[in-house]
This record gives structure tokens, C-alpha cells and sequence, in this order.
């Protein structure tokens, strides 16, 4: 074992991310009334900053929460026991949609697509035509396969009908466009501690129109989750139940980050970082798991033949304090997860990329030396320009 104690603790997890220092002063600050003046200005301060970022004139609701706390709060406010539900499941998040569909005792259709390709929206338009839909669950950005799917294509599918559209955007928000109004999404989900540079803590919930229409009409078996309270206690800027305030501090100030880079900035590093990671991997000689629609949040990649997935996720935890995903799922020991999501720059993804080919050598495979950053610092070399033009 060599001496790791100079090295820093690098969280290059696909969620939870880690958290800037901007951020995590915010969050140590003074504990401030929640009925107070200087809370109402915060949550004035978030829904101005991050309505853009779901893409929506709408009101985004916050909950203390993770995410799977705000997708089962949304199913619950729209979708009572006994409504028939279709969950598309590209992965392992979509299979979860599934699950919380069934515990809230909802009639579930199952559209099962091959992890590692995206929803086929003519699939999706071919199941809707056979049932009547309260819900169509989605996954934005599926994080077990890395792969996106098609939003728009899939928003145009429910606009007409009654069937309201879920989307599961936890590792998509703030990291990937989402223009909730006008790409027809009901209810987007999302949650602090992924690209929103935020610990853990915070579930997030954008509401259209047509989604509130069926919210107002209310039905039983919620109480703390109710979006009626919710939206109610957002007109006058306050939560329902008392707030996490420490953490919509840190939210506020992440939300000042991103607005100080230009959200538009922030997409494109997204995009670069993620071609750049993609690159070196794939030059180490681990190749991408998605077929198609490859994430910009999160790289997930097959782990060469004859490696145990887990141990380089170890090797590089022990050696180097890197912290990276393997898969909970069948592919467990497969493939590996990294984040290129949230509070990362091109030398977070070099620095991953040095440290996965010295972690390949310590279990005896010997990728080309320097393959990985070379390939990844030639991508961060070209023009500007250029760099626009290939995204
Ligand atoms: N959906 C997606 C796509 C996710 O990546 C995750 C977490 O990794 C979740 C849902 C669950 O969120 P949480 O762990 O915050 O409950």
C-alpha cells in the first residue's frame, strides 16, 4: 500500500458529486428563520435561478428529500392506487419508477428496452394507443448505462393526450438541457447532490400546467408530500413544513455559480468534459457501455476482459483516493461509473484518467502509456470554435 495520506479525497462518483467550497460555506452559515424575510429572499432567489435551468416559467418545488423521495412524491400526487401506469425502464432507475409504481398500488405497464440503448419513442406511442395512461414514467438520464434518452421525441407523445409525462431527470438536471415547457414534460424530477454541486438532501419537483390541473383535483394518501400545500407555501415563499434551510443556502449559491458561468457555459463543459473522458477511456482500452445516446453526466464503461470491475474500483480507492461507481446491478464487476457532472474541470478528468491507467497496470494490464490523457488533453487542445461545432 503506498502512502495515500497526501493525496486528496476525489468523490468522482456519478452522484453524490462533490461539493464546491462556495457552496459548503453557504451551508455552514447562520440557521435562518424560515418564516423570516432573509428565507423568503432565498426561496425567491432559487425558483428566479433555477426555473431556467428545467426550462420552465412554472414552479419548481423543494423537499427535504433524495430523489426517490421526490419521483414517489410526484407519482403519488397524480397517479392514486389503482391508475394505470407505463414505466419505460432503460435501466436500473427506470425498473426503481417501476417499484414505486407498484408500492403506491398503481396498475404498472412495463416497457422494458435493452440497457445501453435509449426509448424508442415509436414504442413508447405504440403502448400508449393500447391503454389509457394516467402516467408515463420516464428516465431523463439513465445512470446505471449512461445512456440519455429522446425528450422532445418523447414529450410530443403525451402533449394531446390526458396521460401525464414523468421524468426522471435526477442525473440530467443542471447537467443536460431540459426545456420542460417546450418539450411538454409534466412532472421533472430532480436533486441536489448530482450536477446542482449540492450535498445530498434536496428533491426537486417542476410542475406544468396540465400536471397541476390533475394535482388540484387531489385524492387521498399523502400528507407531507402534498404539491397543493407545497405550491401553496411557495406563493408565499415558504415551505409547507419546516425546510432544510442550511442546504437551500448551498443551493442558492450553487444556483450563483452556474448563473455566474452562463448555463449555457456550463452545458458545454458538460459535453466537452464528457467527449474528453469518453476519448481517454476508450484509448485505455475500456470501451463505452451505451450503444447509442451517450451521457454527458456520467461515463460508464466495460472494464477489460479478465478485470474484476470492483477490484479497479478498489485499487483506485486504496491507492490513489479516487472514488468511482461500479454497477449494483447483473453488470455488477462489469463496468465502471465515473461523473463528469457538476463541480469538474478538464483537470479532474486528466487526473482520472492518469490514475485509471496506473490502476490498470497494478492489475496487470498495460494500455499504451499515456493513452488516456493524451487522447483526452488533444480533445481540450482544439479550437474553440471547433469544439462548438462538434457538439
Ligand atoms: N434516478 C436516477 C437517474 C439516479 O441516478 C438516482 C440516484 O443515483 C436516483 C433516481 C435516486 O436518487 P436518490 O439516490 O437521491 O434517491
Amino acid at each position: 500500500m503506498n502512502d495515500t495520506s497526501r493525496l486528496p479525497y476525489r468523490l468522482r462518483l456519478p452522484g453524490p458529486t462533490a461539493v464546491p467550497a462556495r457552496v459548503r460555506q453557504a451551508i455552514a452559515g447562520l440557521v435562518i428563520d424560515h418564516h423570516g424575510p432573509e428565507f423568503h429572499a432565498l426561496v425567491g432567489e432559487i425558483q428566479r435561478r433555477i426555473r431556467p435551468i428545467f426550462g420552465t416559467r412554472g414552479k419548481v418545488l423543494t423537499f427535504a428529500g433524495s430523489g426517490t423521495a421526490a419521483m414517489e412524491a410526484a407519482l403519488a400526487n397524480i397517479a392514486p392506487p389503482g391508475t394505470p401506469v407505463l414505466v419505460v425502464a432503460h435501466g436500473q432507475f427506470g425498473v426503481r419508477f417501476g417499484q414505486i409504481a407498484q408500492a403506491l398500488g398503481c396498475k404498472v405497464d412495463m416497457l422494458e428496452v435493452e440497457w445501453g440503448t435509449a426509448p424508442d419513442p415509436a414504442a413508447i406511442r405504440q403502448q400508449l394507443e393500447h391503454r389509457d395512461y394516467a402516467a408515463l414514467c420516464v428516465t431523463h438520464n439513465e445512470t446505471s448505462t449512461g445512456v440519455t434518452a429522446d425528450l422532445p421525441a418523447i414529450g410530443a407523445l403525451t402533449k394531446d393526450r390526458p396521460t401525464l409525462l414523468l421524468v426522471d431527470s435526477v442525473s440530467g438536471i443542471a447537467g443536460l438541457p431540459v426545456e420542460q415547457d417546450r418539450w411538454h414534460l409534466d412532472l421533472v424530477i430532480g436533486a441536489s447532490q448530482k450536477a446542482l454541486m449540492c450535498p445530498p438532501g434536496i428533491g426537486l419537483v417542476g410542475i406544468s400546467a396540465k400536471a397541476w390541473a390533475v394535482i388540484e383535483r387531489g385524492h387521498g394518501g399523502r400528507f407531507f408530500w402534498d404539491f397543493r400545500k407545497a405550491g401553496a407555501a411557495l406563493d408565499k415563499l415558504e415551505g409547507a413544513f419546516t425546510p432544510p434551510v442550511s442546504l437551500m443556502a448551498g443551493l442558492a449559491e450553487a444556483l450563483r455559480m452556474i448563473e455566474e458561468e452562463g448555463f449555457a457555459n456550463v452545458l458545454a463543459r458538460h459535453r466537452r468534459l464528457a467527449a474528453a473522458m469518453r476519448a481517454g477511456l476508450a484509448s485505455l482500452g475500456l470501451p463505452p457501455f451505451p450503444r447509442e445516446a451517450p451521457s454527458d453526466t456520467v461515463a460508464v464503461v466495460r472494464v477489460p476482459d479478465g478485470l474484476d470491475g470492483n477490484v479497479m474500483i478498489q485499487n483506485l480507492y486504496e491507492r490513489y483516493r479516487t472514488v468511482v461507481a461500479g454497477s449494483r446491478t447483473h453488470l455488477s464487476g462489469k463496468l465502471i461509473r465515473i461523473g463528469t457532472m457538476g463541480y469538474v474541470s478538464e483537470s479532474d478528468i486528466l487526473t482520472d484518467l492518469h490514475f485509471i491507467e496506473l490502476t490498470l497496470r497494478n492489475l496487470g494490464i498495460a494500455p499504451r502509456e499515456g493513452a488516456g490523457v493524451a487522447a483526452a488533453a488533444a480533445l481540450f487542445a482544439r479550437p474553440l470554435e471547433e469544439r462548438r461545432a462538434a457538439a
